[in-house]
């Protein structure tokens, strides 16, 4: 655990490039800087709670539907969002009623758009955990998610995955990744020690090419214990940044 947090302190971003993607990232780098300039200007609101309001204004309660089109026209017209996007949401919706999961986790939920995709997939007698460490952004996500009326099967954990995660108690069979990018391999191996996995579940990475996942990456195609098959795709919301996803079928 020190360890860990020492190498932490190292970096001050919580990721690494990936020269594939360089230009995909600095795009979004240079929104993010923009938008935290024009919130301390007060020129504008922090990207997210203008989202938070639109989808107040805008979307129609007890429509999940509506409430993802307005945070991907936000993110389209106005400002990159870190949300799974469209595209990629579409790959993470299928793979949720292809893999007929019935426990699901989720780490980082940012504003609940990935967990809305989640839930309006879920089948009868499934439920989803989600976990977040931004406490504002987990706010806005029970917001969004009560609005989408999906609340019922939610349950969402506000804290660092790698203080929740010892404390869950029930296995999974499908575990969605989309938090800190230096945290994937780290957390998938602690569900592995922690024995949260139940066999054949499917672990969904986010990112894997926007980022440097290569450690991540290197170790579910290596490893005996998976499957693991790669879809590429575009960044969320470019039409020419490239990026994809990871689905690794655990077999241990
Ligand atoms: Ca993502």
């Amino acid at each position: 655990m020190k360890n860990n947090q020492s190498d932490r302190k190292k970096s001050s971003i919580p990721f690494r490039l990936n020269r594939k993607s360089f230009l995909g990232v600095m795009s979004l780098v240079y929104q993010e800087l923009l938008d935290k300039v024009l919130t301390k200007i007060n020129i504008k609101l922090p990207k997210e709670d203008e989202v938070l309001n639109l989808v107040r204004k805008k979307a129609k309660q007890n429509d999940p539907e509506s409430i993802l089109r307005v945070i991907d026209s936000y993110a389209y017209k106005k400002t990159f969002l870190m949300n799974i996007g469209d595209e990629k949401g579409f790959i993470l919706e299928r793979a949720i009623i292809d893999s007929n999961a019935s426990n699901i986790l989720e780490l980082g939920v940012y504003l609940g758009y990935s967990t809305i995709r989640i839930l309006k997939n879920l089948k009868n007698d499934s439920k989803l955990t989600s976990i977040e460490s931004n406490k504002k952004f987990a706010n806005i996500a029970l917001e969004h998610i009560k609005l989408a009326g999906l609340s019922e099967r939610h349950e969402l954990k506000i804290g660092k995955s790698n203080d929740v995660i010892p404390n869950l108690k029930e296995k999974y069979d499908f575990i969605f990744i989309d938090h800190w990018k230096d945290l994937y391999l780290k957390d998938l191996k602690t569900l592995e020690s922690y024995n949260l996995i139940k066999k054949d579940a499917w672990i969904f990475a986010d990112n894997v090419i926007l980022f440097n996942l290569e450690d991540y990456l290197k170790y579910v195609r290596s490893s005996p214990n998976y499957e693991s098959k790669f879809i590429p795709t575009k960044r969320e919301y470019s039409k020419f940044h490239p990026d994809g996803v990871e689905i690794s079928i655990y077999k241990a």
